[in-house]
């Protein structure tokens, strides 16, 4: 068991307002991992109260974004003795399958995450002089404030990570609120915090439900919201947003789709195929569940994915072995078996799957293919958020762009060719966020990462998710006058 009883508020630990726990129950064996507070409103308002404290009166926000960085290289430093703890206790709490909870966790990762995202920051000015209309004009990045930060718990350390860097390394103040599925992984990262001594204030983490997400989004001392999650839940956040007219950037759901040029070598990317397709169990927002596979080769891709997806091993995700666990929970099994009727009922063909497997406790589902679906049906056009797949014909390239594009969705994508040049062209006509060419890195290889429409609002990562969190100032000098002059 893994239980805590205190909140991590303003960087220390405090002893929640309430009683209320949070349970956590594994979908590995229904067995219980251990227990969390769950958080009163009032412990919401301690953590804005402390980091609207820390932005407006501590020196965090006046530091240099150098200094910043240095607190972000210790975290690392910090973080990277517990890693495999934290895969272990992330996999008994959400189910998600080693490999891929090892990749977003581990050191090497997460330490080219921070790199990254330390020389974006640096490579930012602060302070810029531009010539203006008439004089010169002094351009000011400054930190946009206290900023309220949701996450899902499909992912859920780096997820975590890619929310503070920014916020960090900009001057901003931060409330983390993990979700209810994995409130005990997100100790680890609020120990680490705590070990690196941060001016107080400037970080909590604080896992509740909706409600709690709700009254931190809207909290007054606020400035700004990044989401990531469904995107109902996205949209209920952006008006509230809209409402108050506070910046938010949303990183929510898709319905992405590989398409198979039919010059694809299927014998070199078959295996980058199905990761596509069903990373972390079938549970990753740019999962690329539409394969798109033209008449020329549509039986040969299908036979190709029952046979490798067919042979993969279902069962315990904490075995390194196994390539698919269960799905995070009983509600989200029933959701995702409810959309495999619905497929059945659309007339779409299963060639794989389509039930349980004989695993006696905890939320399994088969991996499931259907074949034969047509784009318009709704297990082509709704997010399942599950191992179902389904593989869709077309005619010719623009035929496949076409069906791609006839989505509410623009998150991820992929397409698989020998000629990177019509790739490209076919990559260039898809509206979403991010592609990845052959077994180029899924969500956007370092690039900024978010979608098209209703995918989301913004982007994160590297500068364009930096930028996010400065407020820009423009301050206009008489012509003649050299502000560089002034400040000397
Ligand atoms: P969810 O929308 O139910 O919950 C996500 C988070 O939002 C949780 O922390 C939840 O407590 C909180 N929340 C829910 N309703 C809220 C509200 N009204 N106000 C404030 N907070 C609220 O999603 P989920 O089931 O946890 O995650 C799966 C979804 O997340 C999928 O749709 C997936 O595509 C999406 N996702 C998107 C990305 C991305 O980067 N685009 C990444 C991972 C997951």
């Amino acid at each position: 068991m893994f239980s805590r009883d205190t909140l991590f508020i303003g960087g220390e630990w405090v002893q929640p307002s309430g009683t209320a726990v949070i349970d956590v129950v594994s979908p590995i064996d229904e067995e219980q991992v251990g227990v969390a507070p769950a958080p009163m409103r009032h412990d919401i308002d301690r953590a804005v109260a402390a980091a609207r404290d820390a932005f407006d009166n501590g020196p965090w926000p006046r530091m240099s974004v150098r200094e910043r960085a240095q607190y972000v290289l210790q975290l690392m430093k910090v973080l990277e003795p517990q890693g495999q703890p934290m895969v272990d206790l992330q996999i008994r709490e959400m189910g998600g399958p080693r490999k891929f909870i090892e990749a977003a966790t581990l050191a090497p990762g997460l330490n080219a995450i921070c790199g990254r995202e330390i020389s974006a920051a640096l490579s930012l000015p602060t302070e810029e002089i531009r010539s203006g209309i008439a004089g010169k004009v002094v351009v000011t990045r400054e930190p946009v404030g206290v900023v309220a930060a949701i996450v899902p718990w499909n992912g859920p350390i780096v997820m975590l990570i890619l929310k503070l860097l920014p916020a960090l390394l900009t001057g901003c103040t931060i409330i983390l609120k993990p979700s209810t599925e994995t409130p005990l992984s997100a100790y680890y990262l609020a120990d680490a915090l705590h070990d690196l001594g941060l001016p107080h204030g400037v970080v909590s983490i604080v896992a509740g439900g909706a409600d709690i997400g709700e009254y931190l989004v809207s909290h007054p001392g606020v400035n700004k919201v990044t989401f990531t999650g469904s995107t109902g839940a996205g949209r209920r956040v952006a008006s509230i947003c809209g409402g108050l007219i506070r910046p938010v950037t949303l990183e929510l759901g898709g319905k992405s789709a590989a398409i198979i040029l039919d010059d694809a070598d299927l014998d070199a990317y078959l295996p980058t195929l199905v990761d596509c397709a069903l990373p972390n169990n079938g549970q990753a927002c740019v999962a690329t569940t539409r394969i798109l596979a033209s008449n020329r080769r549509y039986e040969e891709v299908v036979e190709r994915l029952v046979a490798s997806v067919g042979s993969m091993q279902v069962g315990n995700p904490l075995d390194a072995h196994v390539e698919f666990g269960p799905v995070v929970s009983a509600r989200q099994r029933e959701r995702i078996e409810n959309y495999i009727q619905i497929g059945r009922n659309e007339g779409a063909k299963i060639v794989l799957g389509g039930g349980r497997p004989e695993i006696a406790r905890g939320w399994y589902v088969e991996p499931t293919i259907f074949a034969e679906v047509d784009n318009a049906m709704r297990v082509a056009r709704e997010e399942i958020f599950g191992p179902v797949i389904s593989v869709i014909r077309y005619e010719d390239d623009a035929d496949a762009v076409r069906i791609a594009n006839d989505s509410p969705y623009g998150l991820g994508g992929a397409v698989f060719t020998q000629d990177y040049r019509r790739g490209l062209a076919v990559a260039k006509e898809v509206q979403t966020g991010t592609l990845q060419i052959n077994n180029g890195i899924r969500t956007g290889g370092g690039g900024p990462f978010g979608g098209f429409k209703e995918s989301g609002l913004g982007r994160e990562r590297g500068i364009e998710g930096l930028e996010a969190h400065y407020g820009l100032k423009s301050i206009s000098f008489p012509p003649g006058v050299e502000p560089g002059l002034v400040f000397n």
